[in-house]
């Protein structure tokens, strides 16, 4: 049984307002399927995989009952980061930084707020999208260290994987891996170019949590496991593949639940003491009612899917048997 969600978010992120995505339920419960709308056939396919994977119940022993989360501070005024640090109620902030109209000193005064709330334990991680060159993401670095009182990590100073490994041999600062991670290659290319110290695995475009756990394994890496901003559904993927992981040294980014108006859940997955609990979400027939996608997106979303089988069936013909 598919269901499609449609839910409006309490700020626009990637330029959308309203996340949608289907809802499969299977024999062990629900599975989430929300690839992004300008995903083809082709980007979209391992995120079906992910949501197969979870309604089938295939998922691995969970290693740890809880996940610690990070809380994330949007590139705003130092006063207003401060108050959700507060609020967040994590010991780990991840704090957006080179947003487009700002200044480094922005980020400074940022980062410096972020400190003073989290308290001289709490680990602050900046993240800049891939906004800096190479000469701006090592400037940047060191001051961000400095005003920072020592950065756990930076995520994606630079779009290119080519550039976070120069970043990298430069700055003590560790380096994440995020946007360069997106096809299952990918981890790959970042290992061998060694660009990164952490890898930021998201479940649904990586084709679920064993294909992760294996990724992870491959690749020897740290993993700080993120979302793709989904329902309690999707997030409970997520989960699994954090509670999974043999290590898990950082807070992971999967309190985004909060940024839905809504949800399907009884119980949403948010964090509790800067932590979110290991299992499945049960899903509220009321909310998936409530919250169900007008006519003209479920045939949308049929659509997609149908193009995802189209090329399944395409891919199994081409192949030697
Ligand atoms: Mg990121």
């Amino acid at each position: 049984m598919n269901h499609v969600y449609s839910i409006p978010l309490r700020t626009r992120f990637r330029g959308i307002t309203v996340r949608e995505g289907v809802l499969i339920r299977g024999e062990a419960g629900w599975g989430e399927w929300s690839p992004f709308l300008e995903y083809d056939a082709a980007e979209s396919e391992p995120w079906l995989r992910c949501a197969e994977e979870a309604a089938a119940g295939d998922w691995p022993a969970p290693l740890r009952d809880a996940i610690p989360v990070n809380v994330t501070v949007p590139a705003t005024s130092p006063r207003r980061a401060h108050e959700i640090v507060l609020a967040g109620g994590c010991t780990t902030a991840k704090v957006k930084v080179a947003e487009r109209g700002q200044t480094l000193g922005d980020d400074l005064a940022r980062v410096e707020a972020v400190r003073d709330a989290i308290g001289p334990e709490g680990r602050i991680r900046v993240d800049a999208n891939g906004g800096w060159d190479v000469e701006e993401a090592l400037a940047a670095i060191r001051a961000l260290d400095r005003a920072a009182g020592g950065l756990e990590y930076v995520e994606q100073p630079c779009v290119e994987v080519e550039d976070l490994a120069v970043v990298r041999r430069t700055v003590e600062v560790p380096i994440a891996a995020d946007e360069s991670i997106r096809r299952a290659a990918d981890p790959y290319r970042v290992r061998d170019l060694e660009a990164a110290d952490i890898a930021v695995l998201k479940v649904q475009p990586l084709g679920g949590v064993r294909a992760c756990l294996r990724i992870a394994e491959d690749i020897g890496l740290p993993v700080v496991v993120s979302s793709a901003l989904e329902t309690s559904v999707g997030i409970a993927a997520g989960v699994a593949l954090a509670a999974a992981l043999p290590e898990l040294p950082h807070a992971c980014g999967l309190a985004t639940v909060q940024l839905f108006t809504d949800d399907v859940a009884l119980e949403s997955l948010v964090p509790v003491n800067g932590m979110l609990r290991v299992g499945r979400p049960a899903v509220d027939e009321e909310s998936l009612q409530r919250l169900a996608a007008g006519h003209d997106r479920v045939a949308h979303w049929a659509n997609r899917r149908a193009d995802v089988d189209a090329l399944r069936r395409s891919v199994r013909q081409d192949r030697p048997s």
